[in-house]
Formats: structure tokens, sequence, C-alpha cells
């Protein structure tokens, strides 16, 4: 395995592989920059198919998150830990105590937090090692720590889609526009009734029959294929499902003139933001979209801002977007490339062309 050769390697700062014997945990954190402050990013639980897959995965996400941090002003570099394990049969609580004791020897070089196939019951063992985590359940209270990051990262979205609607169609308000959702999980959901509370009408696809059934009764929602939502007739499409959906075959079939969702990583390759651009799509870039998440992550474990103060910067992804799409249009570039050169310069990174 060349780990200086990876294509997403980008002079991280250091990438650590753990091995813990005893529980059998096999982790990976990897730090991008530190330029701004201690790297955030969540640790995903996964079965790679092989180490190289981890270490490729481990590596786009950790500079991902170097530039959602930057682009949300926090201030926080990016990393990014992936452990190596099936989440539905090879957790136990050995596994993610040495995965706490691990982060904790990095001394604050990168904080945790959950991501996909991690719990916050995961991240509360975690804590019991360390005090670089984030995530944490709320108190019976509800305070204390932030909780679920996923409201957050749907009310940035919301206004990052009103941002968009502003600048592509000239709207000041959703009334009545069609907007298709992708995936109604904990981000989808709480995005549907955010659109539907601004009047917007819905149109949904999930693989959980459940889920559609649900947002049928409670939004009236119009239920289309899983297969069929990206090229649905709406003047909106928001992917809150997988990443790599936006390619040279599904670009093509788009009807929507906006691509604006929560989905990490919607771009199968940069160039496709061009692609999009060329469709005449306003596509808003996913990093900078969907900080509401670590935006919340980083006021629970910095302890300085209130619930309001939090609000207010979920509330600037809406004019941070407005601004990259008036210098994207001015510069006749596509919007992903514009939030790319911003987030380079202010990690003091060359800028890739
Ligand atoms: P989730 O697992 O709660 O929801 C995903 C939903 O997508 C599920 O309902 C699932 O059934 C559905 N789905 C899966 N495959 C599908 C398909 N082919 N077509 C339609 N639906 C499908 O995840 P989440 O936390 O809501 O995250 C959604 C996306 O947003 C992910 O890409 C995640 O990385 C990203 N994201 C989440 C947060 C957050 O705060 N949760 C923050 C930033 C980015």
């Amino acid at each position: 395995m060349t780990v200086y050769k990876q294509p997403a390697f980008d002079q991280h700062e250091a990438v650590h592989f753990i091995h813990d014997t005893a529980s059998g945990l096999k982790a990976i954190i990897a730090v991008h920059s530190t330029a701004l402050g201690p790297a955030a990013g969540g640790c995903r639980m996964w079965a790679y198919a092989d180490d190289d897959a981890a270490l490729h995965d481990v590596l786009r996400l950790s500079r991902g998150m170097s530039y959602k941090n930057a682009m949300a002003d926090l201030p926080m570099g990016g990393g990014k830990a992936v452990i190596i394990g099936d989440a539905g049969r090879d957790k136990s609580s050995a596994l993610f105590a040495a995965y706490g004791r691990a982060v904790d020897q990095l001394g604050g070089q990168y904080i945790t937090a959950e991501d996909v196939g991690i719990t916050v019951a995961d991240m509360s063992i975690v804590a019991g090692q360390t005090r670089y985590v984030s995530g944490l359940p709320r108190d019976a209270a509800g305070t204390g720590a932030g909780g679920d990051p996923s409201p957050k990262t749907a009310r940035g979205v919301f206004h990052g889609i009103q941002a968009a609607v502003k600048s592509q169609l000239g709207r000041d308000d959703l009334e009545g526009l069609r907007i298709a959702v992708q995936g109604l999980g904990s981000v989808g959901s709480h995005l549907c009734r955010n659109l539907h509370q601004a009047g917007a009408r819905l149109v949904v696809a999930d693989i959980r029959p459940q889920a559609v059934e649900w947002a049928q009764a409670e939004f009236a929602a119009e239920v289309t294929p899983v297969d069929e939502v990206l090229f649905a007739d709406v003047d909106v499409v928001a992917p809150c499902a997988l990443g790599g959906i936006l390619n040279e075959a599904s670009i093509a079939r788009i009807q929507a003139r906006i691509v604006a969702g929560g989905a990490n990583n919607q771009l199968q390759h940069d160039a496709d933001g061009r692609r999009l651009m060329q469709r005449g799509i306003l596509y808003a870039p996913d990093y900078v979209i969907n900080a509401g998440g670590i935006i919340n992550v980083a006021g629970e474990y910095l302890g300085v801002w209130s619930d309001a103060q939090v609000d207010e910067k979920v509330q600037a992804i809406g004019p941070r977007l407005s601004e990259i799409f008036e210098q994207a249009r001015q510069a006749a570039r596509p919007p992903n490339e514009i939030a790319d050169e911003c987030a380079r310069q202010k990690l003091g990174r060359s800028v890739q062309h």
C-alpha cells in the first residue's frame, strides 16, 4: 500500500494506523490539516473490501472535513477515522474503548464524533477513555451535549436551498416549488419538514417503504421510484442518501435547475461540477451546504456558543452559498471549483487546477 501516492493524500499532516490485538480493533485516523485548529471529523465503521479501500476512504473524507470546517469558518481543522469492521456484527465495548484510547494518545490533534455505522451510544464508550470526543447524547433536560446533529444539517440544507432558489430562479420563497428529496433518513426527514412548512411540494424516494409512507401521510408527498428521483420533473433535487450520484450518465438526465442536498461527496468526480454547469444546473457544493451538523458538533465541543449562536452560524450557510454562486456566475465557473479554491486558501494550501 503506497500511502503517499494515494490520490487523496494531498499533504495529510499525519495518518495513524491503529491495531489493538485484545479487542480486534483495526482503525485508521487521518489528520489532513490542523492549520485552523484541532482536526475534527467523524468516525465511520464499515466492512471495507480491503485495507486500500479503507485508506482511500479515510483520506478523501478527512480532506473533505478540512474544506467543510474551513468554509463554515470553524476554528477546527479536518480529520476523519475509519474502523474496519461490520457495524452490525463486530461492535463491542472493548473495541470502542480501545478506539477511545487511540484517540486520546493523539493528545487533541484529532477530535472524533459519530459517522456512518456509529451511534451516540458507541461515542459514549469512547468518551470514557478520552475527552477529545463530541456528538454525545443530550441529557434528560436536553442540555449539555449537542445531541443528534442531523436536524441542524437539515436546517443548513434548507437555508442553502433558499439561497440557490434566489440565485437561479430569482425567487424569495419556496411556495409551490416542486422539490425532490432522495433519502428520508435523519437529514432527509427533517429537511422534508422544513420544506413542507415553507410551502414546497415534495416528491420523495427511499428504499425503506415505511419512510415513504411516513412522508405521504405527513406532507402529502408524491412518491417516485428510487432510481427515478434524481430525474423527476421538479425545480430542485435534494440528494440526502448516497455519494457519487452525480456523474456523466445521471447529469444528462436531470430535469431540475438546482441540485442542493445534504449527502456527502455527491459529485463522482470534480469534473462533474462542470458538467452540471454546462447543462444550466446550479449545484450547491455539498460540504458547504451540509455543514450544519459539524457546526453543532463544534459548538458542543468548544462549549462557547449558545443554541442561538449555533443557529446563527447554520443560517449563515445561505449567504455563504449566495456568495459562491455569485462568484461562480461572474467567473463562468462551477461553484464546486470556487468553493474548493476558497477552502484551500483558508487552509493556506496551494490551489489545485
Ligand atoms: P441515514 O442513514 O439516516 O439516511 C439515509 C437514508 O437514505 C435512509 O433512509 C436510507 O434508507 C435511504 N437510502 C439509502 N439508499 C437509497 C437509495 N438508493 N435511494 C433512496 N434512498 C436511499 O443518513 P443521514 O444521516 O440522513 O445522512 C444522509 C447523507 O447526508 C449521507 O450522505 C451523510 O454522509 C450526509 N450527511 C449527514 C449529516 C448528518 O448530520 N447526519 C451531516 C453531513 C452529511
